[in-house]
């Protein structure tokens, strides 16, 4: 991801708790307001239950209507825009094609602050059809669209840009637009989406960072997630002097002989259209190499302001442990052709495929703080273990909507207790993974509503965390476990996968019913909370879940540290026979994420 901040909690429970006729102070309100002016306006649903007769006002509950059945899980969550709706749907002048590739073609003026060029878009037809749906911000400018040297016809929606051809498109046959555009992206979202600043020394530093707003915002394309291109090449023309570095390899660059010089990089995998990046600055650049398992050497270069040379030469050091840790659970690095790269921008950080951006002052801990107050946080750079961790989870496995995003954040923020746990053991994992608690709100579900750009509230980082922690104790065989880590992020790489894919598998590899358990974990608010009911005699203790999944069954460690026995609660009343009297009776809570509640 992109990045949470060290945000007030409390003031967000207390507009939440004030009524559901307000918009969420929530991650995902915040976001939704970065979304351009739409004639819908985002309104929970209640708000809209009384009839309006106007036709704004028949509208508005036309959309409610639609989306009744889309969004049980999650009826607090803003109403998506109609700009939401064409972001997040994969709709049919989506689904009628395949992505193949992209040559990202363009000019940067910093002067203007302009950005002007052209995408060639390579796709392949899946069915016949007359109409792509691409898209790109109505802020910018659509300059022509090119069949060859025909130009194409198109209509513009709330950032969306239907393509229409003279003649029918064959399914299974490949074709090839060049979308010119130009314009000043606007702006946006938390990290501006693409910004034009500069360096503390004076110097042009332009980056983009567009997870939340989408790339559409600065560039034309297809702005999903499921879909992915097999390569791409990106080029970017800048004034003499300065440097860009986006993602995959360098493969050089050429001075224009008009005060322009364009730096060429070529990406040999499919990537997540908001990984694509540009980093404009007075950039120098130090590297080495790591072996890899399959024998292969691993490039890691690295872009740092000159002033900031020296304090990145040591902080950087954590590079290759960082890479051997993942490595260990999980096999190699997952883009080795294009190499790993951290680039130094002007915002905290971001999994940028293989030029992760790096904005956390030299310092370990977040921005120097240990943010999860354990002791822990302060032995590493939180942003280059887990920005990186999304090499694995988020750019190799990505989630085919923003919906199930915490197949990006959950996995990566478990990445990080595995860092620990691979650096410093078992125990202080465990104590790590205590300190992501506190930051979990339980009061939304995790997986929101599909198809129309719903962005997850930040429960997807630490409760996605805790939950696979909660999988591992449910599992309890440390060395199945490790096969299964691997074995899953092995048969799933270089996919766009949803959470039943991730359910489904480690159904059929536990051979063990799941289902409820990641239901009541990502579908539901509240966690399990295990009733133990006492009676006034020493002896007995019955005990029971209570969930939200009627079938909701998890074994769980109880008793003492020292003795602890595994009993198989399900959401009826059970009992077992302990020595152990009410005060002493202890549930391992540091193994299984759940409540409690002794009576
Ligand atoms: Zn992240």
């Amino acid at each position: 991801m992109r990045f949470f901040g060290l945000r007030n909690y409390a003031s967000r429970l207390l507009v939440v708790l004030a009524g559901a006729a307000l918009v969420l102070p929530s991650v995902c309100a915040q976001q939704s307001t970065t979304a351009p002016a739409s004639p819908t306006p985002v309104a929970p649903a209640t708000a809209t239950a009384q009839t309006d007769t106007t036709p704004e006002g028949a509208a508005k509950q036309a959309l409610v209507k639609k989306l009744e059945h889309v969004r049980p899980i999650d009826a607090v969550a803003p109403l998506p825009s109609q700009y939401d709706l064409l972001r997040g749907a994969y709709g049919p002048f989506r689904a009628n094609n395949h992505l193949v590739y992209y040559h990202l073609d363009i000019r940067v003026d910093p002067e203007k602050q302009w950005v002007s060029g052209k995408n060639t878009i390579r796709f392949k037809m899946l069915k016949d059809g007359t109409r792509i749906q691409l898209d790109l911000r109505d802020t910018l400018a659509i300059d022509k669209i090119l069949l060859g040297d025909k130009t194409l016809k198109y209509e513009r929606e709330n950032g969306a840009v239907f393509v229409d051809f003279p003649e029918t498109l064959h399914e299974g046959r490949t074709y090839s637009i060049d979308f010119y555009y130009s314009g000043h992206p606007e702006e946006t979202g938390r990290f501006g989406g693409m910004t034009f600043k500069k360096d503390p020394s004076g110097h042009v530093w332009i980056n983009t960072a567009c997870e939340e707003t989408g790339a559409s915002m600065w560039w034309p394309d297809k702005d999903q997630w499921r879909d992915e291109g097999e390569s791409m090449d990106i080029s970017v023309a800048v004034p003499n002097g300065l440097m860009d570095v986006s993602n995959g390899k360098l493969m050089g660059h050429t001075d224009l002989g008009d005060g322009y010089t364009r730096w060429d990089w070529h990406v040999s995998y499919g990537i997540n259209n908001y990984d694509v990046s540009l980093n404009i600055g007075n950039y120098v650049h130090f590297g080495e190499e790591m072996d890899e398992p399959s024998g292969g050497k691993l490039a890691m270069d690295y872009y740092v302001l000159p002033e900031d040379l020296d304090k990145a030469k040591v902080q950087f050091a954590q590079a290759k442990g960082m890479i051997e840790a993942y490595q260990h659970y999980f096999g190699e690095y997952p883009f080795i052709k294009d190499g790993y790269k951290l680039v130094e921008a002007p915002y905290s950080g971001m999994e940028h495929q293989s030029a992760v951006t790096y904005g956390n002052q030299f310092k370990n801990g977040y921005l120097g703080v240990d943010w999860t107050h354990v002791g822990i946080n302060s032995r590493f750079d939180f942003i280059i273990i887990h920005e990186s961790g999304h090499e694995w989870f988020g750019n190799s496995i990505t989630a085919q909507d923003s919906s199930d995003m915490w197949i990006h954040e959950g996995w990566t923020t478990y990445l990080e207790t595995l860092y620990v746990e691979y650096r410093w053991g078992h125990d202080d994992a465990l104590k790590y993974m205590g300190g992501l608690k506190p930051k979990v709100i339980n009061l939304r579900p995790i997986v929101a509503e599909r198809g129309v750009n719903a962005q997850p509230t930040e429960d997807q980082y630490f409760k996605g965390a805790l939950m696979i922690n909660t999988l591992r104790s449910v599992v309890n065989d440390d060395a199945k476990w490790w096969a299964l880590l691997h074995e899953f992020y092995q048969h799933f790489k270089y996919q766009n996968i949803m959470t039943e894919d991730v359910v489904a598998w480690w159904n059929q590899h536990t051979g063990l019913n799941l289902t409820p358990i990641f239901n009541q974990y990502l579908r539901h608010a509240p966690i399990p909370r295990l009733e133990l009911l006492f009676g006034e005699k020493p002896g007995m203790v019955m005990y029971k879940w209570d969930a939200d999944e009627d079938d909701f069954a998890m074994p769980v460690k109880v008793g003492t540290a020292d003795h602890w026995e595994i009993v198989h609660p399900t959401t009826k009343w059970q009992w077992m026979q302990t020595a152990v009297g009410k005060d002493d009776f202890k549930v391992a809570t540091d193994l299984y994420y759940v409540d409690v509640n002794k009576q």
